[in-house]
């Protein structure tokens, strides 16, 4: 399995052993959880999670109680597909620690915009609700502001 999929409540994680589809919510996925139906115990959630609206995304970044890094790409995008197995990586061995997920651009184009993402890959970090960090990778060269502010002078 390489991503997870979640729904407006939480994240689906299927139990290893029986294979039940167990909801960890949002605001649990630091704790402990066992599969409802035979309570094996699941570990936290360590592949990226695929958000499928922007209304799963508010709910999501809005109650996680983990930072929450998430990877803005779109399918067409080369750069997005090699940082995808890096971005797994981290979603592994941070598991518990903080949650990845993975917006689709092209899908969630309102939520792309809403946030003003202009390139992609766009790596931003939520805590608490709140954007704390946002990286950017190509950069359109258009995005450079036109004259150097130390030229004002001469101007
Ligand atoms: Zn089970």
């Amino acid at each position: 399995m390489t991503a997870a999929i979640a729904d407006e409540r939480g994240v689906i994680v299927e139990c290893p052993s029986c294979h039940q589809k167990n909801r960890v919510v949002y605001s649990r996925l630091r704790d402990t959880t066992r599969c409802a139906k035979c309570k094996t115990e699941l570990a936290n959630v360590g592949v990226p999670v695929e958000v499928s609206t922007t209304a799963e995304f508010d709910s999501l970044v809005s109650s996680a109680d983990l930072p929450v890094v998430v990877d803005f790409w779109a399918p067409w995008c080369g750069p997005c597909r090699m940082v995808a197995p890096e971005i797994a990586k981290v979603a592994g061995r941070q598991a518990g620690k903080l949650l990845v997920v993975k917006v689709n651009t092209d899908q969630l184009e309102d939520l792309g915009n809403r946030l003003g993402i202009r390139s992609i890959p766009t790596m931003a970090v939520f805590n608490e609700g709140r954007e704390i960090a946002r990286t950017a990778g190509a950069r359109p060269s258009s995005s450079r502001p036109a004259r150097c502010p130390w030229s004002r002078t001469s101007a």
